[in-house]
């Protein structure tokens, strides 16, 4: 029997599997503190995926309109190696990049970091969490001085109210929602309040569900935060002596009084002072948010808006309650600790901060002034940085950004113009591939080792239970000999996954991360555990490392929480005469992101069998539409068809569609050939959540 963890969410779910009858079977892990045991569709049929449509050996094709042909790992890598060391000559280090996957493993993250950022000298490595919870990061850093969810999903039953805004929880992070529910049941004195335009599995069950206006979080916030300070149900002495910036934040809620706020969020008054209410009310407030919070132009505002009102209440460090990201990819968090965003240095170090630089350096055996003060490119920036000619090499790992990327039509015009694109990822084909030169093999979860850590900072060791199909080998052995052949040979010296995490876990030493008492062998002996786990005689107890800032002393210069003191902008694509419609995007229940693998399953297949716009009944009416009718959905960039579902769950003015379904999976149905590229200034997270559309009807899709 292998204990694992579920490679798909951010949940991060035990599993255990099973040697039977000469395969394999899983189940939930009941020893495995986040989950207890339970799983949801995606983790009960994660086996069904591993040996369909395998990239099994090393493809090549001079030009994107040739066929591939096999070719072997030398070939393959020297073609790669002679492609970096041309571009590094003629173009510079700044037309490298690589776009990496929170489907990384942390030693997968930190050997590709280590590669480009310290041995090439270019921060051009960006994550597809950049598309998920960057946002998350950036206003943690502004409010606390430092990244990291300070909850536990302990917290989920100790809360006696929460606050879920822009998640969708039940369908998006089953486990953690099946817990607060199971929990709420049997606590019916429990609040759960759920903001959210949609009402969704998750506001069906809620004691009060607010469905705003898409890009209008920020007034409501702002205006339970007024209400609160009205009603002076704050806590004056936590603002005394623990945070800076408080009367420029209630200077700047004055403005957001309940009538103004209701007009703008196009709900009740009345609903929201039951809000503020239950806030105010509550000792132990646990807020929960995931893409619909981060995934906005003011991703980051919407991030510290909710830390505000912790902050306002004294709601942080102490059992039930805090502000808790929910991140999507199972092992983002491992990203964010291991450097894994073009910002970022191991340790929840910063590029631009020069002893962070210099510490890594030193560490790694490089000179000085080899790290770039500069982030390197984000995602987006890649793709601008295609279209003007300034990227000569891009190397694509566990991701699929010919579906996952906004304004889509543009995405595939900029890939079309790379010179060199090596795509690596396990399956074939996957809509990417339509777009690299060089395909390479990778191991997935079951063949490769490697550790995840999940929302609430825990970290399991991933143990391989199954050889690689093929010639396939794991993402941080080709970073590796990619850059021993680049003649690194003293910073990959690796031979196996644990000593590359044994590396890693030194870089956090002293950091708000520490995870130095930890490693795959102590993991595979205590099972998964929560950082910080500092080294020495008497390593921290798991139980002291549950949440963060317990002694409210935070990671700023001065210990003090930061409160954010900033208007709401709201969308940046508002519906106007043209595009009359804000178009929403979401997650279904059954299905994983761009369906690479949840796509080859068929129960999944059967349970989400196709695409679907929903629409309210008073639109459906205006536009004349009826169940089932077709609509073609336009926006300034580009199109998409879809079959109408007409319900009341969705909001008058408003539009939603599911992300799941690329090229490969149906005809004309991608939701980011609608969504545009404006991001968070902050946190560079485009803002997929929302869009203006037009909405037209028209005969069957053919
Ligand atoms: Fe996997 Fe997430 Fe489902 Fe848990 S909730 S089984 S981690 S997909």
């Amino acid at each position: 029997m292998t204990k694992t963890l579920c490679p798909y969410c951010g949940v991060g779910c035990g599993l255990e599997v099973i040697a039977s009858h000469g395969s394999w079977k899983v189940r939930g892990d009941r020893d495995h503190p986040s989950s207890l045991g339970q799983v949801c569709v995606k983790g009960a049929t994660i086996l069904e995926s591993l040996d369909r449509d395998r990239l099994l050996y090393p493809m090549f094709r001079d030009r994107l309109d040739q066929p591939f042909r096999q070719v072997d790992w030398e070939e393959a890598l020297g073609r790669m190696v002679e492609r970096i060391q041309t571009v590094r000559a003629n173009q510079g280090v700044d037309a490298l990049c690589l776009y990496g996957s929170g489907q990384f493993a942390t030693e997968d993250y930190y050997v590709a970091q280590k590669l480009m950022k310290g041995c090439l000298g270019t921060n051009n490595f960006d994550a597809n969490s950049r598309l998920c919870m960057s946002s998350a990061v950036a206003g943690y850093i502004q409010s606390f001085g430092a990244d990291g969810p300070p909850c536990s999903y302990e917290d989920l039953e100790l809360t006696d109210c929460a606050f879920l805004i822009g998640t969708n929880t039940a369908e998006c992070h089953p486990i953690v929602f099946n817990r607060l529910h199971k929990h709420r049941r049997q606590n019916p004195a429990l609040k759960l309040i759920v903001v959210d335009p949609r009402a969704t599995p998750t506001a069906q069950v809620a004691d009060l569900h607010l469905a705003i206006q898409p890009g209008t979080d920020v007034d409501l916030l702002h205006g339970i935060a007024h209400l609160l300070l009205r009603w002076d149900q704050v806590d004056e002495a936590f603002i005394r002596a623990h945070t800076t910036g408080f009367a420029a934040f209630a200077g700047v809620v004055q403005h957001y009084s309940p009538e103004v706020v209701a007009e703008r969020c196009g709900i009740a008054v009345d609903a929201l002072e039951t809000c503020a209410r239950l806030w105010g009310a509550s000792q132990r407030v646990l807020s929960l948010w995931s893409m619909g919070v981060n995934q906005s132009t003011e991703g980051t505002l919407k991030c510290r808006a909710i830390i505000n009102l912790h902050l306002l209440t004294g709601q942080v460090g102490r059992p039930g309650a805090g502000p808790f990201s929910l991140t999507g990819q199972p092992n983002a968090m491992g990203g964010r600790e291991a450097g894994g965003l073009a910002h970022l240095l191991p340790g929840y170090r910063s590029v631009k901060e020069p002893t962070h630089r210099a510490a890594v350096e030193t560490f790694w055996g490089l000179p000085a002034g080899r790290i770039s003060p500069y982030p390197g490119r984000s995602v987006w920036e890649m793709i601008l940085g295609l279209e003007a000619r300034e990227v000569g090499f891009l190397w694509i790992a566990a991701t699929n950004p010919a579906v996952s990327l906004p304004d889509l039509e543009r995405t595939k015009r900029a890939l079309l113009q790379s010179p060199f694109t090596v795509y690596q990822d396990c399956y074939i084909p996957i809509e990417t591939t339509d777009y690299a030169h060089l395909l390479l093999p990778a191991t997935q979860w079951s063949e490769k080792t490697g550790v995840m850590t999940n929302s609430e900072r825990r970290i399991t060791l991933c143990s391989s239970f199954q050889p690689p199909p093929g010639e396939a080998r794991d993402d941080w052995a080709i970073f590796a000999e990619v850059g021993r052949r680049l003649g690194f040979r003293e910073q990959f010296r690796f031979t196996s996954s644990a000593e590359v995490f044994a590396e890693f876990v030194q870089l956090t030493a002293g950091r708000p991360c520490d995870m130095t008492g930890l490693s795959h062998e102590r993991l595979a002996e205590k099972g998964a555990l929560q950082w910080p786990y500092p080294a020495g005689d008497q390593p921290v107890e798991p139980r002291a490392s549950a949440r963060l800032y317990t002694d409210l002393r935070f990671h700023t210069p001065d210990g003090r929480a930061r409160f954010a003191a900033l208007h709401a902008r709201g969308l940046a694509e508002p519906p106007d005469a043209a595009y009359p419609y804000i178009l929403t995007t979401g997650r279904l229940y059954g299905h994983w992101h761009t369906q690479t693998r949840t796509g080859r399953i068929e129960k999944i297949r059967k349970m989400h069998p196709k695409p679907f716009l929903e629409i309210h009944p008073r639109d459906a009416q205006t536009l004349g539409l009826q169940q089932q009718d077709w609509v073609e959905v336009r926006s300034r960039r580009g199109m998409a068809r879809f079959e109408v579902l007409i319900t009341k769950a969705i909001a008058p003015g408003v539009a939603f569609i599911p992300m799941h379904w690329g090229a490969l999976w149906a005809n004309q149905a991608e939701a980011n050939a609608l969504t545009h590229a404006e991001a968070d200034p902050d946190s560079l997270e485009p803002e997929l959540k929302a869009c203006a559309v037009q909405l037209v009807p028209i005969q069957q899709n053919l």
